[in-house]
């Protein structure tokens, strides 16, 4: 057992593949990498049967003279840094050295480069790490990989592979949240010679998430843009009503790095806290760039994650963007978005839906390698924008203050809420319907609000706002109600009566063990607090905690608020609905209920003249 080798470098290739090359998408990844470090604003992938047959990946970069081919094949030989210090300074995807190697080790690969400034490019063909020739080639400039028989002669990591559908889908994944961290690179992903996806390269952020996750969706999403220090955020968030069932929607880059991370990804959920329903999360692309001594990126084989320095200070700076952002912006649901995003994973290729399997997309258009054509057709996005209501934003007061407002259309005082600039449009209400809805006409259309979820989050936030201002107004109870309670419930009560006397709840100990309740809070109906109350208890008595309320306070506030309001089905007066119109349009956040379903949708102009054929 003592007799040490020092392993030959092709095996010592191949044991390096194992970290670096788990399947075709590692080996899309580490290409594209490459391409993007070279300088290239082109990239086109190409894959057949998954990857699992071939990957080619052309670039329109740098390219490499005949002594940096044969070099780069050698383990640890990188253009990109020259010592560990240069590690802190890191502007390049790449710096170990090791792709090229591995990825040959396991494959057959050629290689194709030639550099703008020469005549004749370069060709090296490789089989399992070994160089099988090097001669010169005619090509355009740049650099173009091809690697077929992945695995081959790793037959266990061959099997390890799943179908070719689904290891398509991990490259087109891959390939689009790369393309999202750098807008200004052109993509174009083939699979079997169909067209999967593409980007335009434009350097506008807004058209590579259109290219990505469609035009609809970017219009449902809100721009942010902050700056701390000399850290810098930018992307677009999606409005709480858009929502999915995984986290695969969300991409966040670092210095132009498409990198996942847990603790990104909580402090964007911490963000939607409250406005999305829990277990969905929201469509996110955000770019992070910040010093490159403030991250390391060499603590993950795969280069997936980084170290940023101060994490808990960046992801405080992240939630706060979007929470802010999200306040700030006209956030209902339109009503044509619902109808269309019933399916949860398709691409867009030129509004051709592609699914995940790489089939159907009938017409895909088909290009040549070095030809991107001209992207989609985003033009629109600006257009879309400027139709937003925030122009034309009253506050209704009350119904005569409302006819005031009315008579003039073109009053653009924008209303402030808790010192924020409030886009809530001017709404008029129509009437009720079924009756569970309230109907109102506004600047852009016809809006449709449910009664109970817009009630629900008036009576959230007047319950919050009381309490983190030192407590809220008590109704004492003409007739003190004794509490018959079980353990758990009692216990719920006893550990938490400084909280209830917070919101309102006036509680008094009558011998050991027993409650008398004398009063209850101002904003709730006598009626019904009482039971509500106790159902409140038995509730939390059998859940306990809710952690993802974030305190105890907003739990019991987000379960009397839900009690409390007016449920559907129950008919209302015109004046109040014109009270439930008027209290949402002052809240902190009217769009969503406090359990994260919208309070109301819009019908625009628009898409009335559409549902009537008025336009083409
Ligand atoms: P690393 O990217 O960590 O430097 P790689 O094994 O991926 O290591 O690549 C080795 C070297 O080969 C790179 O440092 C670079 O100089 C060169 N190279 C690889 N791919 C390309 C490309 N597409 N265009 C130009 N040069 C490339
Ligand atoms: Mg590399």
């Amino acid at each position: 057992m003592s007799r040490i080798r020092i392993l030959d470098d092709i095996t010592a290739g191949r044991i390096a593949a194992g970290e670096v090359v788990e399947r075709p998408v590692s080996v899309v990844k580490e290409l594209v990498e490459n391409s993007l470090d070279a300088g290239a604003d082109q990239v086109v992938i190409e894959i057949t049967e998954g990857g699992k047959e071939s990957i080619t990946v052309t670039d329109n970069g740098c390219g490499m003279s005949q002594e940096e081919v044969s070099l780069a094949f050698c383990r640890h030989a990188t253009s990109k840094i020259t010592c560990a210090e240069d590690l802190y300074s890191l502007k390049t995807l790449g710096f170990r050295g090791e792709a090229l190697p591995s990825i040959a080790s396991v494959s057959h690969l050629v290689l194709k480069t030639k550099m703008h400034s020469e005549t004749v490019g370069h060709r090296i063909e490789l089989m399992g790490g070994k160089v099988l020739s090097l001669k010169p080639v005619g090509c355009s400039p740049g650099t173009s990989v091809m690697v077929t028989d992945l695995f081959y002669n790793t037959p266990a990591r061959r099997k390890h592979l799943k179908s070719k559908g689904t290891e398509a889908g991990l490259v087109v994944d891959m390939v689009q949240n790369i393309s999202l961290a750098r807008p200004g690179v052109r993509f174009l992903l083939r699979h079997n010679n169909r067209v999967i996806f593409r980007t335009p390269g434009s350097g506008r952020l807004v058209d590579a998430v259109s290219s990505v996750h469609g035009v609809e969706v970017t219009r449902e999403m809100v721009e942010i843009r902050a700056e701390k220090g000399n850290v810098s955020l930018t992307g677009f968030v999606s409005k709480p009503s858009l929502n999915r069932k995984t986290r695969s929607h969300i991409t966040f880059a670092v210095n132009g790095r498409y990198v996942r991370s847990k603790f990104i990804n909580r402090a964007i959920e911490e963000a939607y806290s409250g406005l999305i329903p829990s277990g969905r999360y929201p469509v996110v692309v955000l770019s992070l760039e910040l010093e490159p001594a403030m991250i390391d990126v060499n603590i993950h084989p795969a280069k997936m994650e980084v170290k940023i320095n101060n994490e808990n200070e960046i992801a405080k700076f992240i939630k706060d963007t979007i929470r802010k952002h999200l306040q700030s912006s006209d956030l209902i649901l339109n009503y044509n978005y619902k109808i269309r995003s019933n399916t949860e994973k398709y691409y867009y290729v030129q509004n051709i839906p592609v699914n995940a399997s790489g089939t159907a997309g009938q017409g895909s258009l088909e290009l040549e390698a070095g030809q991107i054509g001209e992207g989609i057709d985003i033009g629109k996005w600006d257009l879309l924008n400027k139709q937003k209501i925030n122009d034309q934003t009253l506050l209704p007061v009350n119904v005569k203050e409302e006819q005031e407002a009315l008579r003039q259309p073109c009053a653009n005082t924008k209303s402030k809420v808790n010192g924020k600039v409030s886009n809530f449009p001017f709404l008029q209400v129509i009437g009720q319907l079924l009756p569970t809805y309230i109907i109102a006409g506004g600047p852009d259309g016809l809006y449709i609000l449910d009664q109970h979820a817009a009630h629900e989050r008036i009576i959230f936030e007047e319950l919050l706002n009381s309490v983190n201002n030192g407590g809220n107004h008590a109704q004492m109870l003409l007739r003190p109600v004794p509490l018959e309670l079980n353990y758990k419930a009692l216990t719920v009560l006893q550990e938490n009566l400084n909280n209830f006397k917070t919101l309102g709840f006036i509680l008094e100990e009558f011998g050991s063990g027993t409650y008398i309740l004398r009063g209850i809070p101002a904003n709730l109906s006598t009626e019904k607090a009482v039971y509500q109350f106790i159902d409140l208890l038995d509730e939390l008595a059998v859940t306990g905690r809710e952690e993802s309320y974030g305190d105890f306070n907003r739990a019991i506030v987000t379960r009397l608020a839900c009690q409390a309001a007016i449920k559907s089905g129950e008919k209302l007066s015109l004046e109040a609905m014109n009270a439930i119109v008027q209290k949402l349009s002052r809240v902190n956040e009217p769009y969503t209920c406090p359990h994260g379903r919208p309070t109301l949708v819009k019908i625009t102009e628009r898409e009335l003249a559409q549902m009537f054929k008025r336009t083409n």
